[in-house]
């Protein structure tokens, strides 16, 4: 990944949430599952996630740009404004992160969050300014094709003063100090619809979908494989049906699956969350003779090539043994133990975190081929080799796709 913004500061999450129109319902289910940014401090260390410092109060501040174009579509209950009722859907996208598993909860809660502001300024969309913003008329590059909307958020590899005005001092590796949401404003055949007008706008996105899958990235992931999971990267025309957002000929889009939860659980931990069971190990050729044929992790900038001795990429999924419900998973490949050299040892390793406990789970482990992508991840794949803007640790081993798994007989 290529950067050319402020040194050391990580643009490390601008992920699209295209059209639905690439999905193929026929395909099997495709169960890549949370899978999180990362960072790596300038001091170096192994990756760890790019999060909010959630306990600090207030610490994510909130602005949105109340510029709106004719793709933002309302249908208003007078006295009711547009302003209002899009202000209305972007609060409840918050709550939907910051009430998982409550009361008791993750760290990222409502006191997390700052006061939501509305200015009438347009283009408010600025990564390097510090402050948080949603913009639903800025003009991007990356709106082509079908790219509904996209997040860029930025994360700091030290401690100490923030990088960016309007941001106190970081207190964790990795903390994000600004990110922004951008959503398409100049596609005639792009459209969002708040829940309100959304019955009446069939051929229009769910705009809250939209955005609670873009405040995702903002919190620190990177997507999905779960066609249920919030941050599965395609997403569908909408519909309600019984309360359910579905897209249409697709999948339901719940507002979150256990797989987001469960990397909430991971991103924002709290020790009095009971859903903290694990499931780890390594994904192995059959044949270990077959990774001779896998390249080395490239050499980084001092390090060595690292050799590759498990499977990288692959989907790894915890699913509940009594009802088949996917409940979380990771895409496996590399471990790191803290004060190792880097970069991280590709091993084929994989944790599936967050788990809820006294379940019993089936793992099942899919090559990372389609609809869900290397290319949908591609971040968080970088984001493991890279320290800053100028010297990355390695270049991550290609995702493999060229393997089968067999169910093994009970
Ligand atoms: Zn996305």
């Amino acid at each position: 990944m290529k950067r050319s913004e402020t040194p050391n500061v990580r643009r490390a999450a601008a992920c699209l949430l295209a059209l639905a129109v690439l999905v193929q319902p026929a395909l099997p289910p495709n169960a890549e599952a949370y899978v999180l940014n990362r960072n790596i401090a300038a001091s170096g260390s192994c990756p760890v996630p790019q999060r909010w410092a959630a306990t600090t109060p207030g610490i994510v501040d909130r602005q949105w740009s109340t510029s709106l174009p004719t793709s933002v579509i309302t249908q208003l209950t007078p006295p009711e404004t547009a302003i209002q009722q899009v202000d209305r859907a972007i609060r409840n996208s918050f709550d939907v992160w910051t009430s998982v598993d409550a009361p008791v909860g993750t760290t990222l809660t409502p006191a997390s969050l700052g006061a939501l502001t509305q200015t009438a300024t347009p283009n408010i969309c600025n990564f390097q300014d510090g402050l948080n913003s949603i913009c639903f008329n800025q003009s991007h590059s990356a709106f082509s094709g079908g790219v509904l909307a996209f997040t860029i958020a930025n994360s700091y590899d030290q401690i100490g003063p923030a990088p960016v005005p309007n941001h106190p001092n970081t207190t964790i590796i990795g903390e994000i100090v600004d990110a922004d949401i951008y959503f398409r404003n100049n596609s005639s055949s792009i459209t969002f619809a708040t829940r309100e007008a959304l019955a009446a706008n069939p051929n229009a996105f769910d705009l809250e979908s939209v955005l609670i899958h873009e405040l995702g990235h903002f919190f620190g992931f990177s997507h999905s494989g779960v066609m249920r999971a919030m941050m599965y990267p395609f997403a569908g025309r909408g519909i309600i049906t019984g309360g359910v957002r579905c897209a249409s000929g697709s999948v339901c889009d719940l507002p979150l699956a256990d797989d987001d939860r469960a990397g909430m659980r991971v991103l924002y931990p709290n020790a009095a969350n009971p859903n903290i069971g694990s499931i780890s190990g390594f994904i192995l050729p059959a044949n270990p003779l077959t990774l001779a044929l896998i390249p080395s992790a490239t050499a980084g900038k001092p390090q060595p090539a690292r050799p590759v001795t498990g499977i990288f990429g692959a989907h790894v999924v915890a699913v509940d043994a009594a009802t088949g419900a996917v409940v979380a998973g990771t895409m496996g490949g590399w471990s790191c133990t803290p004060g190792q050299q880097l970069p991280s040892n590709f091993d084929g390793y994989y944790k599936i975190e967050g788990l809820p406990v006294n379940r019993s789970y089936k793992i099942f482990v899919e090559p990372l081929d389609s609809p869900t992508t290397s290319s949908d991840i591609s971040n968080a794949l970088d984001a493991l080799c890279s320290q800053n803007a100028t010297n990355d640790v390695c270049t991550p081993p290609t995702v493999q796709t060229g393997f089968t798994t067999k169910i093994k007989p009970n």
